[in-house]
């Protein structure tokens, strides 16, 4: 499971101070020291594990005393207040275009679970949202992908518009605007080619497409699994993209949970959903309080 390790030691950690009826400046030096080592080992970034350590340690140290917790529970209060902010405040929302269709462009590297997660999210926005969505085949250059998104429609009844793998990707995109736009379909989601390492040519044709369909939400698709790499990859896009938000996938493998923890403070931008699974219903919506309080324990 995720942060299996991260949990484990950090629950061990507060399981120390949490009894305590007076909590020292010492106390909170040595608890800090080892979340501060718990964080390192799952991968965080390690500016994120400095800015965050520091922010514990001042509101953990001067923090008024209310009396409802003990010191010790108080301390915990603001190592899992902080640890949810990392991640973000509250459950981000999809943007709803004034006019629709709302256009989804979703981008990443091969491999990160882009394709099938262009699936997933046009099932969450049907179930969850009773939206109608079109799927958009725009990566034409790994032929599979294209069959992968019609066999995934089929599979959720839900309309794909693909021309194959000899158009242009812009031109893909814009036909399938007006393909929505007849047959009143609230969301347009675009998946779009990537590769296996962040380069110009990909770049520039994403920009291009981006340019284009003007999307609403531009979602990078990141492989929890690759830790410190998953931080750099979103770095990359964010620059050249100005993505809206961040969906991580394979939460459900043993990531250490460096990028969950790091996403968010690197780049600024939200992470929204995440992939708890292979199937179809496996996406959720990205809670990061749940996420904090699952950590902690
Ligand atoms: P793409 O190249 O980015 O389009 O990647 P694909 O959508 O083809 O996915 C690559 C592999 O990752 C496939 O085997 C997917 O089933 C798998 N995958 C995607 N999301 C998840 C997830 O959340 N959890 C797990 N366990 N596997 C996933």
């Amino acid at each position: 499971m995720a942060f299996e390790g991260l949990a484990d030691r950090l629950q061990n950690t507060i399981q120390k101070i949490k009894g305590k009826g007076k909590v020292t400046e010492q106390d909170v030096k040595e608890m800090t020291r080892e979340v501060r080592l718990a964080l390192l080992e799952a991968d965080v970034n390690f500016k994120v594990v400095k800015d965050f350590i520091k922010k514990v340690k001042e509101r953990a140290v001067g923090q008024e005393v209310m009396e409802s917790l003990t010191p010790g529970q108080q301390v915990i209060k603001v190592v899992k207040e902080e640890l949810t902010s990392l991640m973000g405040e509250d459950e981000s929302k999809i943007a709803v275009a004034d006019k629709p269709p709302t256009v989804i462009m979703m981008v990443g590297l091969q491999g990160a679970g882009k394709t099938t997660t262009t699936g997933k999210l046009a099932n969450l926005l049907r179930k969850k949202y009773n939206r109608n969505p079109l799927l958009v085949a725009a990566d034409v250059y790994r032929p599979a992908a294209v069959d992968q998104l019609e066999t995934l429609g089929k599979q959720l009844d839900i309309p794909v518009h693909q021309e194959g793998t000899q158009a242009n990707p812009v031109d893909i995109a814009n036909r399938a605007m007006e393909k929505a736009k007849e047959e009143h379909l609230d969301y347009v989601i675009v998946d779009t080619a990537g590769r296996l390492h962040v380069d110009e040519d990909l770049m520039n044709e994403l920009s291009q497409i981006k340019e284009n369909v003007q999307p609403d939400e531009t979602f990078l698709v990141v492989d929890s699994m690759t830790g410190q790499d998953a931080v750099n990859v979103a770095e990359s896009f964010n620059d050249q993209l100005d993505i809206s938000g961040v969906i991580l996938t394979k939460l459900d493998g043993d990531t250490r949970g460096g990028a969950a923890l790091s996403i968010k403070a690197v780049t600024e931008k939200p992470i929204k959903f995440a992939g708890m699974g292979e199937k179809l219903d496996e996406l959720e919506v990205f809670h990061p309080e749940r996420m904090a309080s699952r950590i902690l324990g």
